[in-house]
């Protein structure tokens, strides 16, 4: 059997129901990669969260809908700050948290990054452009999802610059948070050109990776992208 990758999802409202969804394009990613995906919906049933750890051989907290709630890291909410789900992080906390003690490979992407930045004790920026005067882009909602935008600086002797096989790539992003003071457990592996913090790594997991951009919405039209799904599902293979 493939490495099963558990693979977090958001509700997305329509106008009748509520549905369980994620992208696309992270169950694609891990497929191309190998890896067989397992969508995993919100909830917070411990029973049921045990469930789903038990299942996976990899754990891949996703980007999307809302922001991480700030009273996870002791502020209130400044008026920039978007909608917050706190079912939503109280599931994705919990199961970050079970997997590493279960020692079984993470990636978090874009809110994810942030989410598990924010179990491990560490803080966001709630909004980057009303918060550091000297942002650059990070957001731009016009552009399609697979445009490279912005470079990336990764740290030399890191995981990412191994993966990537370079210190200084192109990257897409979407996002108005970042991480802000990493939390100690993790290092910091890649910055973009006005200092945001785009990669971190766990310090002594094998495989606990976050990244700020949308690796996924990358991976069919840059194959380069794929060598983050690949090292992920490998190890996610050797885990098991
Ligand atoms: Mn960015």
């Amino acid at each position: 059997m493939r490495p099963l990758i558990g693979i977090t999802t958001f509700v997305m409202q329509n106008p009748r129901k509520p549905f369980a969804a994620v992208s696309r394009n992270y169950e694609r990613s891990v497929q191309r990669a190998g890896g067989t995906p397992l969508l995993l919906p919100i909830s917070t049933d411990k029973d049921v969260l045990d469930d789903y750890i038990s299942l996976i051989d990899g754990l891949l907290i996703t980007g999307g809908e809302k922001d991480v709630n700030p009273q996870l890291y002791g502020e209130n909410p400044i008026k920039e700050l978007e909608m917050i789900f706190p079912e939503r992080d109280e599931c994705e906390m919990y199961l970050f948290e079970k997997a590493l003690k279960k020692n079984i490979p993470i990636l978090g992407i874009c809110r994810g990054m942030q989410l598990m930045n924010v179990a491990a004790g560490g803080s966001l920026y709630q909004d980057i452009f009303s918060q550091l005067p000297d942002v650059l882009g990070h957001l731009p909602l016009k552009m399609p999802v697979d445009e490279l935008y912005h470079q990336v600086n990764l740290e030399a002797d890191s995981l990412v610059a191994e993966i990537f096989a370079t210190t200084r790539m192109m990257v897409n992003s979407f996002h108005h948070q970042a991480v802000k003071e990493v939390a100690d457990s993790f290092a910091i592996t890649a910055r973009s050109d006005d200092n945001i913090i785009e990669a971190i790594e766990h310090r002594s997991h094998a495989f606990v990776v976050g990244i700020q951009w949308h690796p996924e919405d990358l991976t069919a039209r840059h194959p380069q992208f794929r060598k983050l799904f690949d090292a992920f599902i490998a190890r996610a293979q050797k885990a098991k």
